[in-house]
C-alpha cells in the first residue's frame, strides 16, 4: 500500500527541527503476542488523533520482535498520519542484512531512523562482539544510512554518559564523531535530573557541534522501576526524588500523579531552556505520557482534536 501522505506531513525529523516549533514525540517497543499488538495499536491510534511530531519503534535484541519492528514501522507509514522513525541497531547483522533492511523501510516510506549500536543479546553487560561482516559503532551505521540514500538519521546520546565509556570527556568526543559522521539529531537516554541534560548539552556545544538533542522522558509511576532505573538509564537516580516517592508508601495513586507532576515539571523545565522538543517513553500504554503532553502542549493537542495543522 502506498504511504499516506498528507501534504502537510513533513519528510524529515530535520524539517520539523529547522521550523524552531517544540516536537513532542512517543516511542513504542515491538509487541510479543496479538493481544500486546491490539494494545499497541490502540495506543498509537490514541497518540495519532492527538497529533505528535512523530513516533518512533525500538528495535529488539533478536528473534522475532525484530520482525514486529518492522511491520509496526511500515504499518505506520502505510496505514497511519504518522510520521515514523525505525531505530536499527548492529547487533547480530551483516552489512548486507542491514542494507536490506533500509530498502525494505524504505519501500515502505520510511526515511527517519535512530541508529543505535544496540546492546549485546542476553547479558546487556557483557562483551560486545561483532558480526563478523557488520559494523562496530553506530557511527558506522549513520554512514551507512546516509550513503543508501535520503535519509534523516538520529543518533543516541547519554546525559550521565555511557556506561561502557570511560568517563564523560571520552563519552562526548565520541558522540561528537556519530554526529560528524552526519547525524541530524540526536534522542537522550531517559535521566531524571534536567541539570544532567543542561550539562551534556554544554559539553557537545563547546566542542561545536550543534545538532540538536531532544531529551527522552520517562515519567515513572511506580516505586517498583526505581531500583531498576540505574541499569535502564545508566544514571543513578536521584536519592531525593527516590525518597519523595518512597514517602507515599503503598499509596500507589499518590505515587503516580507524583510522578506525573515531576515529569510534566521538567518537560516544561527542559522546553524553558530550549530543548527543541520532548520524546516519551511509553511503555505502549500512553495514558501517563499522553496526559503530561496534554498539559505541556495544550494549543497543539487541542488543534489536533479539531482537525486543524
Ligand atoms: P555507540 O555510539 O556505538 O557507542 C557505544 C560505546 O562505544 C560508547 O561507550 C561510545 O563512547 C564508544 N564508542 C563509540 N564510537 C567509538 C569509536 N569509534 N572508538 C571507540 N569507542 C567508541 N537499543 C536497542 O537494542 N534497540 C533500540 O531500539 C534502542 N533504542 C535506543 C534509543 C535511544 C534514544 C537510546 C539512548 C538508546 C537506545 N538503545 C537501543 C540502547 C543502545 O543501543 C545502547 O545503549 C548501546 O549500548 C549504545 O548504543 P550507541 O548507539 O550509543 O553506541
Amino acid at each position: 500500500m502506498a504511504p499516506r501522505t498528507p501534504a502537510s506531513k513533513p519528510r524529515h525529523i530535520r524539517e520539523l527541527l529547522d521550523s524552531g516549533e517544540p516536537m513532542f514525540s512517543f516511542e513504542f517497543f515491538p509487541p510479543r503476542t496479538p493481544g500486546a499488538n491490539e494494545r499497541l495499536w490502540r495506543a498509537i491510534r490514541e497518540i495519532e488523533a492527538l497529533g505528535p511530531s512523530f513516533v518512533s519503534v525500538t528495535y529488539g535484541a533478536g528473534g522475532s520482535t525484530r520482525g514486529m519492528t518492522v511491520e509496526t514501522t511500515e504499518r505506520i507509514a502505510t496505514d497511519t498520519t504518522l510520521l515514523p522513525v525505525a531505530h536499527m541497531t548492529l547487533v547480530d547483522h551483516s552489512v548486507a542484512e542491514l542494507r536490506h533492511l533500509i530498502g525494505r523501510l524504505a519501500d515502505a516510506g520510511v526515511s527517519n531512523m535512530l541508529a543505535v549500536r544496540g546492546d549485546p543479546p542476553g547479558d546487556p553487560d557483557g562483551e560486545w562482539v561483532s558480526h563478523p561482516e557488520g559494523l562496530t559503532y553506530a557511527e558506522e551505521l549513520v554512514r551507512l544510512l546516509k550513503e543508501s540514500g535520503d535519509f534523516c538519521v538520529g543518533v543516541a546520546a547519554f546525559p550521565y554518559k555511557h556506561p561502557r565509556s570511560a568517563d564523560v570527556e571520552t563519552d562526548t568526543d565520541y558522540f561528537v564523531r556519530k554526529c560528524e559522521a552526519g547525524a541530524d539529531y540526536a534522542i537522550t537516554q531517559m535521566f531524571f535530573d534536567p541539570e544532567d541534560y543542561l550539562r551534556l548539552r554544554d559539553r557537545v556545544a563547546a566542542r561545536g557541534c550543534e545538532v540538536p538533542l531532544i531529551p527522552e522522558v520517562f515519567p515513572v509511576v511506580r516505586t517498583s522501576f526505581i531500583p531498576r532505573s540505574e541499569k535502564l538509564s545508566g544514571a543513578p537516580f536521584p536519592r531525593a526524588l527516590a525518597a519523595k516517592f518512597e514517602s507515599f508508601g503503598d499509596d500507589t495513586e499518590a505515587v503516580r500523579a507524583f510522578g506525573i507532576e515531576y515529569a510534566q515539571r521538567m518537560c516544561e523545565r527542559l522546553l524553558a531552556e530550549g530543548a527543541p522538543g520532548i520524546h516519551f517513553i511509553t511503555s505502549n500504554q500512553s495514558t501517563a505520557t499522553r496526559q503530561i503532553y496534554r498539559e505541556v502542549a495544550g494549543p497543539r493537542v487541542r488543534r489536533a482534536e479539531a482537525g486543524r495543522p
